[in-house]
């Protein structure tokens, strides 16, 4: 049986301009190679389920989509993938493997990525829904998204030796919801309900936060004292309807006080702005992510707000070729816990398709690093194990 795969073999993407690129070759590999982008058999606009489909149907998508597809030009966004909080919580992970061996719980999904949390678990991490599920006295991330004060107690009742990788911009959230609620405020949340950042956040003041997702909540609050109310926000919002959430808070509660910062972190912000630039120039907005990741899913948004069709894909794999029918331009981004060879797979797989024309639009630029967790560098210095 022949699965078709596609390797890059040189060149690069040269920022703001087309070049013209033959980077990917056909290889013949073994059975049992996932099959990709089996058309009927994708998930519907903006799902993430997993999709296999027997290697000759893929063999049989590819041809159909090689004769079908009128592609000239692959626009990708940037900056895309990665931010800087993500590639801290999974490096914390990778540096706990190697420095206490497997296994290394992990309290939630590290970041909100179905590829980089299997890898993670193929090396040896084990991920639990709570504290409670991890041995007494075991190594114990927590994720990128936060922890409420509660779960730092119960995993101290275990004895468990945590690392924090909570990015430090959700964090920040956190610092600033507790100092209103002490300061005798209601705090109001502006973020999307069972978001595990948003159960986080809600738990530095239990009872003093409420928690709204649209403009109509915001008609609907009730406070004790409307002259007493602050907001924060979720940090992977999308920025145009947060700010007109924000808006109608103020309309609501003049007195209200903020954040000195936005709290929609820069790597949100930085992501939609790429997208909203790309869209209007292309036919069709793919999105690389997993369906939880809140910030991939914005990304979706963004693109179809700007009128473009666009779908959230966490691979290949779920690329329906049907969507490519009559498309002449694509474009590209990926979330901010989507790893980059995932876009890398997809741009082979177009230029394997006969698309010669890959721009990349840069919105803007980013340099932004964090340092691992202190637990982290304090056990890297002392060679714990
Ligand atoms: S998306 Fe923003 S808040 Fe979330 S991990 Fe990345 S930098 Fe931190």
């Amino acid at each position: 049986m022949r699965v078709r795969v596609f390797l890059m073999q040189e060149g690069g993407i040269h920022r703001g301009q087309a070049i013209q690129m033959t980077l990917c070759h056909d290889h013949s590999v073994s059975p049992g190679a996932p099959a990709r982008g089996a058309r009927g058999r994708s998930a519907p606009a903006g799902a993430g389920a997993s999709v296999t489909a027997p290697a000759s149907a893929y063999n049989q998508a590819v041809e159909s989509a090689e004769a079908q597809t009128a592609i000239e030009r692959i626009i990708l966004a940037a900056p895309r993938g990665y931010c800087a909080g993500v590639d801290r919580a999974v490096q914390t992970v990778e540096r706990a493997l190697e420095l206490y061996g497997a296994p290394v719980y992990v309290r939630k999904e590290i970041v909100h990525n179905k590829n980089v949390v299997a890898d993670l678990r193929e090396r040896g991490a084990v991920f639990v829904d709570e504290v409670d599920e991890v041995p007494e006295g075991a190594v114990t991330v927590f994720s990128a998204h936060g922890i409420a004060p509660a779960v730092r107690e119960r995993s101290q009742a275990r004895s468990l030796v945590t690392i924090d990788a909570t990015c430090p911009l959700v964090t920040k959230v956190h610092v600033e919801a507790r100092k209103f609620a002490e300061a005798g405020y209601t705090v109001i949340l502006v973020g999307h309900d069972g978001h595990e950042e948003v159960e986080g956040t809600m738990g530095e003041a239990p009872g003093r936060i409420v928690l709204v997702q649209d403009e109509r909540d915001v008609d609907q609050l009730s406070v004790p004292d409307e002259s007493r109310v602050a907001f924060v926000t979720q940090t992977t919002l999308s920025v145009d309807e947060t700010t007109a959430i924000v808006a109608r808070l103020r309309e609501r509660f003049p007195e209200i006080k903020g954040p000195r910062r936005e709290d929609i972190c820069y790597a949100t912000t930085n992501r939609q702005a790429a997208v909203k630039k790309i869209a209007s120039r292309c036919d069709l907005v793919l999105i690389i992510g997993s369906r939880n990741s809140s910030n991939s899913a914005r990304l979706v948004e963004v693109a179809r707000a700007c009128g473009t069709e666009s779908y959230l894909i966490d691979s290949l794999r779920e690329l329906d070729p049907g969507w490519l029918e009559g498309k002449r331009t694509v474009g590209i981004s990926s979330g901010a816990s989507a790893p980059e060879h995932l876009v890398e797979e997809l741009l082979c797989h177009f230029r394997a398709l006969g698309v010669g024309q890959v721009e990349e639009v840069e919105a803007t630029s980013e340099d932004v690093r964090f340092m691992l967790p202190k637990e982290m560098r304090l056990a890297l210095q002392s060679g714990a194990a």
